[in-house]
């Protein structure tokens, strides 16, 4: 997917689509959708039918094997976003791995790939992300095939920490600035997401947007861990501390958090497995055991009404009170 800040800079490309170099270095701040930008462009050029303005059509063969991540005409190396045949799709926008560097073997691998006529439209494309990870000896590999371009073959290179290239790899690329996106952009993109107080988050990630998105989105499991912690021993729950100290808290993602809750406890009554909060596996597999499934779907049911209301002006803090003490009373003995 390419952002809305992105679009004068993916016009100027696709205009030139006929006449590109071997390699591309796209770079920019860190969290402002670079590396969205050249998976964007990467599969406009592999697609069969892109519209008039370059998107990929997202239909055709190539496009599907494009976002299945397996497309016999792109190699990626991207030490921080390795995903697997069959890995959950739904995870990959904002999954974080250690990383690590680039190595040599890495860059040796390609040459196969590189010297290989291509499967389907005679381009082939080599994603190389974060480019600066890669270390002194696969840089310098990478740098004899940049030498000898093989025709026919893409380098899209993607980096926010330009002065950390080798000198001579960033010369034998055309560099392409990514913009950052002006703080309006940014704040209406995040709220268009559904992130509450995006100023903050924007603030704290130095506005670059995909950056706060993702701050945003570890606050929000960080305030869901120590909520399910505090409902996780009914006995010692504390409905009227607790809300106090949710004072302010949407109340709508709280609400999700406990029918997510309720949800995984029938279904371990049922069937006997969990779907949701699989982090807290043991503590809801006690819970199972005493509650009673009649008054779980009772408490479901209240769930739902009170979902019903969220938005309304209503007292929040004692609406999630009220819901907090019937919960405690699921567990209790009859
Ligand atoms: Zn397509």
């Amino acid at each position: 997917m390419r952002y809305p800040w992105q679009t004068v800079a993916w016009n100027h490309l696709i205009a030139r689509r006929g006449s590109l170099p071997h390699s591309l270095l796209f770079h920019g701040r860190k969290g402002i959708g670079k590396l969205d930008f050249a998976y964007a462009f990467a599969q406009s050029l592999l697609c069969r039918e892109p519209a008039a303005d370059g998107t990929a059509c997202g239909q055709c063969p190539a496009c599907n094997w494009f976002t299945q991540g397996s497309h016999p005409d792109l190699w990626v190396i991207d030490p921080e976003r390795e995903t697997e045949a069959g890995e959950d799709e739904e995870a990959k926008p904002v999954e974080k791995k250690a990383g690590g560097p680039i190595k040599v073997e890495a860059i040796r691998e390609l040459a196969d790939f590189v010297n290989l006529s291509s499967h389907q439209s005679g381009l082939r494309i080599v994603l190389i992300h974060p480019a600066e990870a890669m270390n002194v000896q696969a840089a310098n590999a990478l740098l004899k095939t940049l030498e000898e371009p093989t025709p026919g073959t893409l380098f899209l290179l993607v980096t926010h920490q330009l002065q950390h290239l080798l000198p001579t790899i960033r010369s034998r690329c055309q560099k392409l600035p990514l913009p950052s996106p002006s703080r309006e952009q940014a704040a209406e993109w995040l709220a268009a997401q559904g992130i509450p107080d995006a100023a903050l988050y924007l603030a704290q990630a130095g506005y670059a947007p995909l950056a706060a998105a993702q701050l945003a989105d570890e606050e929000g499991q960080g305030r869901r861990r120590s909520f399910l912690e505090a409902i996780s021993v009914p006995a010692k729950l504390d409905p009227i501390g607790l809300a106090e100290s949710l004072k302010g808290a949407d109340l709508g993602e709280v609400v999700n958090w406990l029918q997510k809750w309720i949800y995984d406890l029938m279904s371990l009554r049922l069937a006997g497995c969990l779907r949701y909060q699989t982090d807290f596996d043991g503590a809801l597999r006690t819970l199972a055991n005493k509650a009673r499934m009649a008054e779980l779907l009772a408490f479901h049911r209240e769930l739902t009404a009170v979902r019903r209301t969220v938005g309304h002006p209503l007292n929040s803090q004692l609406v999630l009170e009220q819901l907090l003490f019937s919960y405690r009373n699921l567990t209790r003995a009859p």
